[in-house]
């Protein structure tokens, strides 16, 4: 049996997906820098501590094993480190992907599922943002990715590399049974932070802005449960495996949650108060962001099975109250 390698298995959605693939009974390879992974996310005994500006390293993985496809979710993303540090994004994000193509074709493996953004739009034109909407970054980072996904469509054309690109929106929730979860050191994300809020971890949230236009003053976001978009991977996967068109898929519920409503929804979940302190707006956040995935819809016959945000803020809750690492 041909092997999948998930580069960045160690990370929040990285190893969700090795999770969800090694159920189904692929053999998985992860590679993985841990630094920003752990170690106790690595699922598979197939692990390599490569970073991929290594190609010496990459080469030897694809040399031992008997690769079929590729799955990338090596990357930085946190947006203000990209535009203070851009030189970081683009050599990890792109020069280093660049490196991990070339090792993929000399060893004639073309098939690769990329962890791509909403952050490639930019400022949104309009929602729900469908995979037509104009691509315009407004950070480093999403640029970084874009560059990535115009890599790949010129590669089609010149090496034949297959790819379907997944631009998921707000990731959140960890595994049903706590296993897995999300770990960001620092956190920046709305969810955790609110319920280390909860928890006394932080002394309060901070609301980024209650001047928008919208229908509380908040910014809304599409939350997208991790397990959904583990899925949407093992879909993405097995669609490149069984020879289909390379394409660029949404991953979001479609369903817009402002940020008010995660405070409100965490109160219910927990059944405690959230401390709360209303601030200034965030520089480069949209008040706006959800996603038509209608496209991922069809072409993966996939549906997120978490279409309820307090589902989600459940799962994120348990993982907080018992951390694994
Ligand atoms: N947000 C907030 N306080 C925080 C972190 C985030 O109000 O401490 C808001 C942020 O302005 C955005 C939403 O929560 O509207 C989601 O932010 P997050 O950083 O989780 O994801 P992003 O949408 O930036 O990818």
């Amino acid at each position: 049996m041909k092997s999948i390698l998930v580069v960045g298995g160690a990370g929040y959605i990285g190893s969700h997906t090795v999770r969800e693939l090694m159920n189904s009974g692929y053999h998985v390879i992860i590679a993985d820098n841990l630094v920003y992974g752990h170690r106790e996310a690595v699922l598979s005994d197939d692990f390599y501590h490569v970073d991929i500006e290594d190609k010496a390293a990459l080469s030897k993985i694809f040399q031992k094993h008997d690769i079929s496809s590729v799955i990338h979710f090596a990357a930085y993303a946190y947006v203000g480190e990209s535009v203070s540090n851009p030189a970081k994004y683009y050599k990890n994000n792109v020069a280093n992907t660049i490196n991990l193509l070339d090792v993929m074709l000399a060893n004639n493996v073309k098939n690769i599922v990329f962890s791509s953004t909403c952050a490639t739009y930019g400022e949104p034109l309009y929602t729900p943002i469908d995979e037509k909407h104009p691509q315009a970054p407004v950070n480093p980072y999403g640029q970084s990715k874009l560059m990535v996904e115009k890599i790949f469509q010129d590669y089609k054309k010149a090496y034949g590399l297959n790819f379907i690109c997944l631009r998921y929106f707000n990731a959140a929730g960890c595994s049903k049974d706590g296993l897995l979860g999300e770990s960001h050191n620092p956190e920046t994300h709305l969810i955790p932070l609110v319920l280390k809020a909860v928890k006394g971890e932080i002394s309060n949230i901070t609301v980024f802005g209650t001047d928008y236009e919208t229908k509380d003053g908040t910014c809304i976001r599409d939350y997208i449960h991790v397990e959904d978009l583990a899925r949407a991977h093992k879909l993405a996967l097995e669609k490149l495996l069984n020879g289909s068109e390379s394409v660029c898929l949404n991953l979001g519920t479609g369903i817009g949650t402002s940020v008010k409503e995660i405070i409100e929804a965490a109160k219910r979940v927990t059944e405690k108060e959230v401390p709360v302190v209303y601030g200034q707006r965030r520089a480069g956040d949209p008040a706006i962001l959800y996603a038509s995935s209608r496209l991922a819809q069809q072409y993966l016959n996939w549906k997120p099975e978490y279409a309820n945000i307090d589902d989600i803020i459940r799962t994120a809750w348990n993982w907080e109250l018992n951390k694994r690492f």
